[in-house]
């Protein structure tokens, strides 16, 4: 399932292909994967028109076509693709034709993801309630903790909830508790502040290296399997079902 990482993958892929051209037709294959925009609406807007630049925040692709934005959410099984040859992905929902006769596909078999348009990305990320990005330069430690605050209730739930920080899911969410040591049910209000510290500073840290795709040592990430020993602490990795997510963690370290 797409997370941060994901989406500045399709972020940096869209802006290698699909910005500075006409778009001369938009295609849309099933309407389903529209969000409140209308399927004529849409063709209308960006017809004639060319996507300038992107932005991501949190899972959130935004494109900017001079009346409007662009906004792509991946869901379980979103994905790009561009090409100029062919029929394209055989669940394209939406394809963006091309003056020169390129296309970009919107594909997703599971249509979970939404395709729509947004007039204004901050004030959609507001109305949201959305979190800020992890990775946006300006999101500091202070902020991080002015977030959590004395709020309550469970560490994994408020990571998902993207009220805290926009972006993480179940699988970087497990990592994250894992490499700091922190059990998946334990109250953010009880967090210390070493550790709300070690929670900002790795959350940063796992999201760059999947997105730079360096080596990762020790994860829980390519061990998710009941049973497993820690290589850490040479504890038990547990799975049980956490706020309807299978949730991995390790008996031992994580308190
Ligand atoms: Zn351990």
């Amino acid at each position: 399932m797409p997370e941060l990482p994901e989406v500045e993958a399709f972020t940096r892929y869209f802006a290698a292909h699909a910005l500075q051209q006409r778009v001369a037709k938009v295609e849309i294959r099933d309407a389903r994967i529209l969000g409140d925009v209308r399927p004529g609406e849409l063709q209308s807007r960006i017809e004639g028109r060319a996507f300038t630049s992107v932005r991501r925040h949190g899972k959130h692709l935004f494109a900017d076509f001079g009346d409007g934005w662009l906004r792509l959410h991946f869901g379980m099984t979103g994905d790009l693709s561009y090409y100029r040859e062919g029929e394209g992905p055989r669940f394209s929902k939406v394809v963006f034709h091309f003056d020169d006769g390129a296309k970009l596909a919107f594909e997703d078999m599971r249509l979970f993801g939404v395709v729509d348009l947004v007039d204004d990305p901050d004030a959609y990320i507001e109305r949201q309630g959305l979190g800020r990005d992890p990775l946006d330069p300006t999101f500091t430690l202070r902020d991080f903790r002015k977030a959590i605050g004395k709020r309550k209730g469970a560490i994994k739930a408020l990571l998902m909830s993207q009220e805290l920080v926009a972006g993480l899911g179940n699988l970087y969410v497990d990592e994250l508790l894992y490499q700091t040591g922190i059990q998946p049910r334990r109250s953010a209000e009880k967090l210390s502040d070493d550790e709300v510290k070690a929670l900002f500073v790795t959350m940063r840290r796992i999201l760059s290296t999947m997105i730079d795709g360096k080596p990762r040592r020790n994860w829980i990430f390519d061990r998710r399997e009941e049973g497993e020993r820690c290589p850490k602490c040479g504890g038990t990795f547990r799975r049980a079902t956490v706020f309807g997510r299978t949730t991995y963690w390790c008996n031992k370290h994580q308190r």
